[in-house]
This record gives structure tokens, C-alpha cells and sequence, in this order.
């Protein structure tokens, strides 16, 4: 790519009006150093702008890794026999909550195997409902359960769920469908989307970035979709192969540099499209470098995840290989966390739920 091909694609896609598929995949596709340094510059300008230097945290709660959905690259697949179960308990659920709280933390991710059992549902209300009394009802609560029907979704927007987030995983019909050999319907899960902006959630949504055989075409119609889709909040991360599942098994010539790289141009990709977004420097990104998350928020990142839950399970939710912080408690990696993200210039927004501003404008500020 000449660098004045580039230059024209980024000041197009940057004006916001003019947006063309090609013009995304050659940023996506920037490998030379001075123009990947350009397209995240331009990135993170425009969220200094929008939604200020600051970070947000949620503290991420594993809620358990039962799932009914065998999708051929994740770890806790159905089909995986060898992985040990785990669902935490209320008490585990609500003392995660609590620490959050205490560590200033304004929200909440809570994330697990989907599971379509009424008792389930139940129990993700009950769990809601426990973690306001316990925390006086400050915290925001983001949900990542997968796809459920409309009256589970109303069900836990009355528990008191704010967020919601329900990864695509690929905007690509055919790749998705590959890749969910159980569950093909792509519309399926998309008419999600639609049910969670009805139901008054945030919505989030997002992908895996990189997958084998995955063009930059496909990774610019990803980015389009955010922007027709109009989403308040972005999840993705690169695609790392788990070496028990049908896809990490056969993936040869994995390249943890290559995907970080489009980690990182996604990430500025997003920011440019969605301004005022909330896009999360994912752990996938610091599983291929040890400081991907905090390159993710120089990207245009500005929000991140530590978990907040007992060390004791994390080996069970390796959805990935390398799944990084096995053994590094909560406490650890807030002042970890606290302490990059000073050195970078940012401050973290501690004790503020931190909504997209792309939320509040649409009229969705959560109040307590
Ligand atoms: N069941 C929930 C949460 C799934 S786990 C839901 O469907 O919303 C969270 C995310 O981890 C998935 O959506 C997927 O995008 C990601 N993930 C799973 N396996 C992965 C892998 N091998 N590499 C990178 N990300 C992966």
C-alpha cells in the first residue's frame, strides 16, 4: 500500500461521510509501522475527544462454563469432555459483586456458557437481584449470556440488567455458519440485537478478528455492521486457537503478531466509525503480548474487564489457549491495571458506570 493511497483512505473513513468497504480493509491491512502509528493516532485523537481519557473498568465475573452450543473454536464448547464443569454459586456471584464495588468499579460484566434452562433463568435473576441489594444498587450490570428469547431478555432487564452483550462473532453467513455447525441461523442471532435495543438495553456487540481463512473484505463488512447496526458498545478480539476444539486443532500457522496487529487496527477501525462507543481493550488482546490491552486503549479503547472472581476456577473458562491470569487474584490486577493506565496519561473512572455516551444520547442513561 502506497502511503498516499493509504493517507486518502484514513482522512475518508475519518471524515465519517464517505465510508467504502475498500477504504476499511487497507486500514485494517496496514502492517508498515509509521502508517499503523497514523491510523491509531487518528483513533485515539478522536476518543480523547469523544469520551475523554479516561477508563473504565468492569469487573468481570466467569459465571460458569455448562453451554449448549458446540461452536467449533471455543474451549468450553458442548462437545469438550475434558474441561471440569463449574457454575459459581449466588454467594460466589454476590462476593465477586462486592469486591467490585469496593474497588470502585461502577459495573459489572457477568459472562458465561449459554444455557437456555429455565432454571438458569432463574438463577441469572435471582443473581441480579442479590448483587443490587448487596452493592445498594450503584453498580451497572452488562450481560453476556448469549441468545435467549425475548422474554428472558425483558425477564432479566426487570432483574436489573442495564447491558447487554451479544458478539456476532462474524458478520459472514457462510463463515458463520461453519463455524456453528449446531446452530447455522445467522438471523437468528442478529433479530437478538433488535430484541435487547426494544428490551431498553445498551447493546453491544462484536467479533473475532482474524479467523482462519477470514479476508480483510470480511473484516470490513464486521466494521460496517457495527455502524448499520448502530451499537453502543463493542466486545472483540483476535481469534487464538484452543488446541481442544475442532478449529484450534487443525489451525497451523498461527501468527499471535499478526493478530494482534488486527486486534489493534480493528479496535481503530471502530473508534473511527462509532466515535462516541464504548469499544473494550479485550483480554484475547493480552493473551498475544503481555501489553496488548494497554495498546488496545492507545488504539481507541476505553473500557477493560479484570475479573473479579476466586482464582480458583479460571483454568475451566479457558475459551482460548493462553488465557491470561490464571493465577493473578483481583487485588493484583487492579493495582497492576491502575498503575499502566497512569503511566499511559489516562486516569480511571472509578466509582462511574461509565455509559456510552452513544447511550445517554440515545436516552438510555441508567438510573438507579
Ligand atoms: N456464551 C456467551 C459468551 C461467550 S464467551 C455469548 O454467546 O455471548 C465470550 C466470547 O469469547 C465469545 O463470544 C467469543 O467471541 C470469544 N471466544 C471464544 N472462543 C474464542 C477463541 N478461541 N479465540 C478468541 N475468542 C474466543
Amino acid at each position: 500500500m502506497t502511503s498516499a493511497a493509504f493517507q486518502q483512505a484514513l482522512a475518508r473513513v475519518g471524515d465519517g461521510d464517505d465510508i467504502r468497504a475498500e477504504d476499511l480493509a487497507t486500514l485494517l491491512g496496514a502492517v508498515a509501522p509509521d502508517q499503523i502509528a497514523a491510523l491509531h493516532e487518528a483513533a485515539y485523537a478522536v476518543k480523547v475527544r469523544e469520551v475523554g481519557k479516561v477508563v473504565y473498568f468492569r469487573g468481570l465475573i466467569e459465571l460458569g462454563n455448562l453451554c449448549v452450543r458446540d461452536c467449533v473454536y471455543c474451549g468450553i464448547r458442548r462437545d469438550n469432555t475434558i474441561i471440569e464443569r463449574f457454575t459459581l454459586s449466588l454467594d460466589e456471584i454476590v462476593q465477586g459483586a462486592r469486591l467490585a464495588h469496593e474497588f470502585g468499579y461502577g459495573s459489572l460484566v457477568l459472562q458465561g456458557g449459554e444455557r437456555e434452562d429455565e432454571a438458569h433463568t432463574d438463577f441469572i435473576a435471582e443473581a441480579l437481584e442479590k448483587i443490587h441489594q448487596a452493592t445498594g444498587g450503584e453498580l451497572a450490570i452488562t450481560l453476556s449470556l448469549g441468545e435467549q428469547t425475548r422474554e428472558v431478555y425483558r425477564r432479566w432487564r426487570q432483574a436489573g440488567a442495564h447491558r447487554y452483550l451479544l458478539r456476532m462473532e462474524t458478520t459472514d453467513h457462510n463463515l458463520y455458519a461453519e463455524l456453528h455447525p449446531d446452530r447455522t441461523d445467522w438471523e437468528a442471532r442478529r433479530r437478538c440485537l433488535d430484541y435487547l435495543r426494544e428490551e431498553e438495553y445498551h447493546v453491544g456487540t462484536g467479533v473475532m478478528i482474524g479467523l482462519p481463512g477470514q479476508s480483510l473484505a470480511q473484516m470490513a463488512q464486521d466494521l460496517l455492521f457495527y455502524r448499520a447496526q448502530d451499537v453502543d458498545m463493542i466486545g472483540m478480539g483476535p481469534y487464538i486457537p484452543h488446541e481442544d476444539t475442532p478449529l484450534g486443532h487443525h489451525f497451523a500457522g498461527f501468527d499471535a503478531h499478526r493478530q494482534l496487529r488486527l486486534g489493534l487496527n480493528m479496535i481503530a477501525c471502530t473508534r473511527l466509525l462509532l466515535p462516541d462507543a464504548n469499544i473494550a481493550s479485550t483480554t484475547a488482546l493480552q493473551a498475544l503480548d503481555p501489553h496488548g490491552r494497554e495498546q488496545g486503549l492507545l488504539a481507541g479503547a476505553n473500557v477493560i474487564m479484570p475479573n473479579v472472581t476466586d482464582t480458583r476456577h479460571r483454568a475451566s473458562y479457558q475459551l482460548y489457549n493462553g488465557k491470561p491470569g490464571l493465577q493473578e487474584n483481583a487485588p493484583e490486577t487492579r493495582a497492576r491495571l491502575d498503575a499502566e493506565i497512569t503511566a499511559l496519561g489516562e486516569t480511571v473512572g472509578y466509582g462511574q458506570r461509565g455509559d456510552a455516551p452513544r447511550a445517554v444520547k440515545r436516552g438510555l442513561a441508567i438510573r438507579p
